[in-house]
């Protein structure tokens, strides 16, 4: 069987996609697509390849019952460069391999994160690890000078301590987590959809969910079929839990649904995103594969 060539990798392949103000995602190399979804998906009966409608079939199929392995057998390598904040995150999904610039062999380059204004906010009175209402802009100003303040101040006490001669291993100690790292990062399809479906989320920061969003765009340059099926049976379903499931027994026939408090907050945010999909278009269910 041939190497895989998908047509709208390659047109995107080496690209650096912005992020952030200063980061990127660039797509380096990828091995496989739906192609070979499909080819070690039937390996086991020695069929390849077989209609666009039964590949898209059998490829919805796989992920409808999370038989994932085959989404393994996709490799997809990025460069990215982060706000160490970001990469603190990212770091968390360790079923990938990376490669960092090292501070102890170079020195680190005067880039910072700096928020633009309509990211600056305070802290969330009801999610304690998010944000919430923005601040007006020219408050938000305020607070970006000072950032920025400070970052100009950290990268001179850097620079400082390296004029003494002090090890760039210690003098890099009190750079602040704004400053920009960058890395080689490869992951396989299954275990990108995994590290997506938590950072595309609203509850995760906002800075990682830039990211997110660049390599869903390279994910789906790679497996469109794949992506879409992604976006089907994962990015796009709710699971409900068993309390959940009880309650909506009890709206269908009729009855209160008994939750409350945090469970009830959780069901009607599940109930919104339900809803809200009304708007959105789905694809058409494929049909089970014949084989
Ligand atoms: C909104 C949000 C907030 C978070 N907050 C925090 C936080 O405050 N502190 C914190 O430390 N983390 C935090 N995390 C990280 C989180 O706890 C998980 O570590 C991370 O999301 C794992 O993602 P993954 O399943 O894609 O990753 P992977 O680590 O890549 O795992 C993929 C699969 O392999 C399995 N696996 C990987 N390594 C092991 C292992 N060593 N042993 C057993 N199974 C393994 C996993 O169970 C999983 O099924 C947060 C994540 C999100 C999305």
């Amino acid at each position: 069987m041939a190497r895989t060539t998908v047509e709208t990798a390659e047109a995107i392949i080496d690209q650096p996609i912005p992020c952030l103000d200063k980061g990127f995602v660039r797509l380096v190399d990828y091995m496989g697509g739906d192609d070979r979804i499909v080819q070690s998906a039937r390996v086991s009966y020695g069929a390849g390849t077989k209609s666009y409608r039964q590949d898209r079939g059998l490829i919805h199929y796989l992920l409808r019952n999370r038989h994932t392995s085959p989404f393994e057998q996709v490799v997809l390598t990025f460069h990215a460069k982060m706000p160490i904040l970001v990469a603190r995150q990212w770091v968390r999904h360790r079923m990938a391999r990376l490669n960092e610039i090292s501070g102890r062999y170079s020195v680190m380059q005067d880039e910072f994160y700096v928020p633009a204004p309509e990211h600056v906010a305070i802290q969330s009175s009801d999610n304690k690890q998010g944000r919430g209402t923005a601040l007006p802009l020219a408050e938000a100003a305020v607070v970006i000078d000072a950032m920025v303040e400070e970052q100009k101040q950290a990268y001179a006490a850097y620079q400082a301590q390296l004029e003494r001669g002090v090890a760039r291993e210690l003098a890099r100690s009190n750079l602040p987590l704004s400053l920009y790292t960058e890395w080689y990062w490869q992951i396989d399809l299954n275990n990108l959809f995994k590290f997506l479906e938590l950072r595309m989320d609203g509850h995760a920061q906002y800075e990682i969910r830039v990211f997110a969003n660049a390599m869903a765009d390279c994910a789906k340059a790679v497996a469109p079929i794949a992506y879409e099926a992604f976006e089907e049976h994962i990015l796009g379903a709710v699971t409900l839990s068993k309390s959940e499931c009880a309650a909506v027994a009890r709206l269908l026939a009729g009855e209160a649904h008994g939750l409350e408090g945090r469970t009830l907050a959780q069901f009607e945010s599940k109930l919104a995103k339900i809803q809200a999909s009304i708007a959105s278009e789905t694809p058409d269910e494929p049909q089970l594969p014949s084989a």
